[in-house]
Parts: structure tokens; sequence; C-alpha cells
């Protein structure tokens, strides 16, 4: 089959890799209907060291169940199913307590001779546990939506949730990627009416607004701090949700909440130190955040995305060809392209 291999940073490429077969009883082998490019994957783009031996790439897919393992259960050939960005059993500790991501049985894809999902096809490992079947056929038009569910639109919601965002708090959301777009819909779902997005590209921010962001702040370090202050009576917000990574969007983050606030992250952190001294102790500002446990979030956000009362898939805003995946990643690094859809 077909799939997509990194070599370093800006070398992407389609290749002939193995077809996927079971190895253990608990394996899938999902036909991939959707698949996408996503912010994460541009960090190694950007800086990953040249090598001869490549590495499969690409965490969320959707697709159809061709084979099930002996010991997989509820799931038949010819399902449609979303995998989430972490593959994992859904039945150990630490998945009861809903933190799929520590799971005791589970891992990453594209890892320790795991498929990467920009591919034809994936052998999905803990497949009763890890797959999610979808009530819909395999040319249903809410497939992007869908998609969302493998990993930015949980993530959003996971930074929403673990900043405690209610109708009673305010927010402000750093970030007008694909994450960050995908928090303000998953706050203003959680019902907070004040969401302050701040993000400098205009058709971006725009989705931002229909998702349901109040106002728009293209300014960015003490400018934009001061900026939401001033919208805010002086104070900030009471939720921060950090949907970039890096330490200047940190710093706004711990600028822009209110004392006594939350701050929330969900990028990937791009740096080892932060300001986590005096001034954070003094305001009593909560860090908290994290990898999301997508698997732990499908079901809940499923039955909105099914009646079609969000649609999560409108940050993707051009869709490719597998052949078509190394220009995919030039487009999104280059801000050509919010977020691209792989229809293999
Ligand atoms: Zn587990």
């Amino acid at each position: 089959m077909r799939a997509t291999v990194i070599y370093g940073a800006g070398d992407v490429r389609v290749e002939n890799v193995p077809d996927p077969a079971l190895k253990e009883p608990t394996d899938a082998v999902v036909r991939v209907l959707r698949s996408c490019i996503c912010g994460s994957d541009l960090w190694p783009y950007k800086s990953k060291p040249a090598s001869d031996a490549g590495e499969r790439i690409g965490h969320e897919f959707l697709g159809v169940v061709e084979e099930v393992g002996s010991e997989v259960s509820g799931l038949k050939s010819g399902d449609v199913v979303v995998a989430p960005f972490v593959w994992a059993d859904n039945t150990c500790d630490f998945c009861s307590e809903g933190l799929h991501t520590s799971c005791r049985h589970g891992g990453f894809w594209g890892q320790e001779g795991v498929d990467g999902a920009q591919g034809e096809a994936v052998r999905v490992p803990q497949a009763q546990g890890t797959l999610v079947k979808l009530p819909v056929g395999e040319d249903s038009e809410l497939l992007p939506s869908l998609l969302t569910l493998a990993d930015v639109f949980p993530t959003g919601h996971h930074c929403a949730v673990t900043a405690g965002v209610n109708p009673r708090t305010t927010v402000t959301v750093i970030g007008d990627g694909a994450v960050g777009l995908s928090a303000v819909l998953a706050a203003r779902q959680l019902g907070a009416e004040r969401i302050v997005l701040m993000g400098r590209h205009t058709e971006r921010t725009e989705l931002g607004r229909e998702f349901g962001a109040t106002d728009v702040v293209a300014e960015r370090g003490e400018e934009g701090i001061a900026k939401v202050r001033d919208l805010t009576g002086g104070d900030g917000t009471h939720t921060v949700l950090e949907c970039v990574g890096t330490k200047q969007a940190l710093e706004m983050a711990l600028g822009v909440a209110r004392d006594g606030g939350v701050v929330s992250r969900v990028g990937v952190p791009q740096y080892e130190e932060g300001p986590v001294g005096p001034d954070m102790f003094l305001r009593n500002i909560t860090l908290t955040g994290g990898v999301a446990p997508a698997r732990a979030y499908i079901e809940e956000l499923l039955p909105d995305v099914l009646d079609g009362k969000i649609e999560p898939g409108r940050v993707f805003d051009r869709t490719i060809s597998l052949d078509e995946v190394p220009d995919g990643y030039r487009a999104m690094a280059d801000r050509e392209a919010l977020k691209v859809l792989i229809k293999p």
C-alpha cells in the first residue's frame, strides 16, 4: 500500500510500504477513508534531523474495518470507525480514569512498528478499546467533522474542560490554528458567553467568530495583553486556553489571566523552562492542560456532530489525495492552508 514517510525537515514522501495485517488477536485492520495533517506534524516537518530511515507519520484517521482479530468484539468488517490519536485498551486503570493517553497497553501511531495514519490502511492495536464505531456510511457528508474527533476537536475540548470553562467564566483563546478554533467552539458548547480569540489571520478569526468568539485581538505580546485587559475591565479572563505551544504564547496566557484564574495549554510545549515564578504564585494562577485523552471524549462529543448541531470539520479548508501529501505539509507550513484533509 501507499503511505506517508518523513525523512527529515521538509522531506515528506509517499511511498510503497508493506500492507498491514493482523499481528495480535487484539488488532484490527482499517482501510482509511479520511486522514489529515495536524499542526503538531509541522514540528518534525520543520525540525526533524535528516535520516536515511524514514518514519511513518500521521495520527488522525477514520475508516472502514476490513478485518478483526479473534479477541476483538463489538466490531466487524464494514464498520465505519474513528480512531483517537493515541491507541489504548480502554480498560486499564488510567483509561478508567479517562486518561487514555497514559494507557498501560497503549501507544502512538507511527511508532514501534505501528502504522501512521497518513496512508491507505492501518493496523490498529487494541482495536476494541481504540476504535469508536460511527453510525454513518462511507460517503457521509459528516466525515470531515467526524474526523476531527480523532484529535483536534477533543483537544480543544480538553483545553476548555481542564480550564474549568462554564457559563460563568470569561475565556481567552490563544491561537487561531485548528486547535484554537476548536477550543473556541468547545468553550461555547460549555456555555461560555465571553470568548476573546487572539489571532492575526482574518479568515481564521472569522471562522472563530462563527464558532463563538465574541472579540478578536490581533495584537501579540505586551500589546495583546493590554488589549485583552482593556476588554475585561483591566483584569483579564478567568480562563485562558493556550493552543500554540511557544513560550511567548505561555507568557501571553499568564498576562491575560485574571488573578485566581486558570491557564490550560494543549499546544505541545516547544520550551523546557517557563515563567512559573513569584508573579504566577502571588496571583494564584493555576497551570493545567496537557496531551488530550481524545478517546475519553469521543462518545460525549459525537451526538452534536451527528445532529449537525456543531461542525468542527469547518477547520478543513483544503482536501488533497495521498500523493499530494508533501504539498499539503508545505501549504500548512506556509500558512496557505489552515488544516488539510487527505482522501486516500
Ligand atoms: Zn488503558
